[in-house]
């Protein structure tokens, strides 16, 4: 059919599962040797990292995606086999068709033909691809990539992610920030003993609830223009012990924080432990971060993607704040702006995941535009 829309099947055909690469990197990697690219390979334990640049100096615009995708789940649900990219009513089948790998396919050819129209760019394209941000930790992917840049200096100006940000159609919402996330876990000392003899025990979970109350009831921030308010959900609450007649000893709660930057991570661990420690519990609490929000401002990539949206989509863009967490996490604090642009994302992590032929064709174009008018259509 197409270069895209071969180099997106031959991906999905690489039963890539986090951590694994199944070789979709040596794939990119050889491509974008043979447009002159310099390729450095970053291994970091079981993780594959793939780091590629043309041209040198400033700006540094990168394109950064991941390979792998996370499980089929069960196989005989698929209309077609998961790892054997189909195309039915005008769609492209697989698991990772539209997370992500429409997205890295797109993104390499945008950076091929635009290092072959313009040999002589200013500046530095670059592409980064990580094989583990499905995972549940992502230690050794794009977060490991970024401590050993800001070790080296390494900079990076303008970076679009190609995740699936849009809603309905191609280009419909793009991603200028995202919230923060911390969890905890909450455990919640007591004295079991028999439900019979109140005054020889100290039940947790008389004890915890109205602290969790007042966790779940308190309003941590307003939100702002960009971000909506922080909020607090308890994921989990375990105590007891199965038996009718014995207060357990101690109580556990996990919990997550998504955080806008009105917060930061620190003023929500004080302000929750302050909490617990004003109803007088005997607590411990173990917390998480798996990033802190940022926000990419109004400036030349934003107007750039937009601009380059409305002309191969024809669609007015929408700048949101909303989602999961994704790996621009680990890039937005080297300094630069960062943006997430890709291919809907109503089938992504189901069964029978694809991505629509009409906005595959279309995506190397979309990345191509939004390199030109960063580069001021060099
Ligand atoms: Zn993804």
């Amino acid at each position: 059919m197409s270069e895209v829309f071969d180099l997106a099947c031959e991906l999905i055909r690489r039963a890539s599962l986090t951590p694994q690469d199944a070789g979709c990197q040596e794939l990119l990697a050889s491509r974008l040797a043979r447009s002159g690219f310099a390729v450095e390979r970053m291994h970091y334990g079981e993780v594959e990292n793939l780091w590629a640049t043309h041209g040198q100096g400033s700006p540094v615009f990168a394109f950064l995606g991941h390979t792998d995708v996370v499980p089929s789940g069960p196989r005989e649900q698929w209309s077609t086999p998961p790892f054997e990219p189909t195309v039915r009513d005008g769609r492209l089948y697989g698991r990772g068709a539209a997370d992500m790998k429409s997205g890295v396919a797109a993104m390499t050819i945008a950076l091929e033909e635009f290092v072959a129209c313009h040999p002589q760019h200013p500046g530095t394209v670059a592409m980064l691809v990580t094989s583990d941000e499905e995972g549940p930790l992502n230690l050794d992917g794009v977060r490991r990539v970024a401590e050993e840049f800001r070790r080296r200096g390494q900079r990076i100006d303008y970076c679009v992610v190609g995740e699936p940000s849009s809603a309905q159609t191609l280009g419909d919402v793009v991603r200028v920030g995202r919230r923060g996330s911390l969890s905890g876990t909450l455990t919640v000392r007591g004295v079991q003993g028999h439900v019979a003899y109140p005054e020889k025990v100290r039940n947790p979970i008389h004890l915890a609830a109205p602290a969790l109350a007042e966790l779940a009831a308190t309003q941590w921030d307003r939100g702002n223009a960009e971000f909506p308010p922080t909020s607090f959900q308890i994921s989990n609450l375990n105590a007891g012990t199965g038996a009718l007649n014995v207060v357990p000893g101690t109580l556990e709660a996990r919990f997550n924080f998504r955080f806008c930057t009105e917060s930061s991570a620190q003023s929500l661990r004080e302000r929750s432990e302050a909490i617990l420690r004003k109803h007088g519990l005997d607590f411990s609490l173990q917390w998480d971060l798996s990033g802190e929000p940022f926000l990419t401002r109004n400036g030349k990539l934003r107007a750039a993607v937009s601009a380059a949206v409305r002309e191969i989509c024809g669609v007015d863009t929408v700048a949101d704040t909303g989602g999961g967490t994704s790996d621009a996490r680990f890039i937005a604090p080297l300094g630069g702006e960062v943006v997430e642009v890709g291919p809907v994302n109503a089938s992504i992590h189901k069964i029978d995941e694809h991505v629509g032929l009409e906005d595959l064709e279309r995506l190397p174009a979309l990345y191509g535009a939004i390199l030109a008018k960063v580069f001021g259509e060099a």
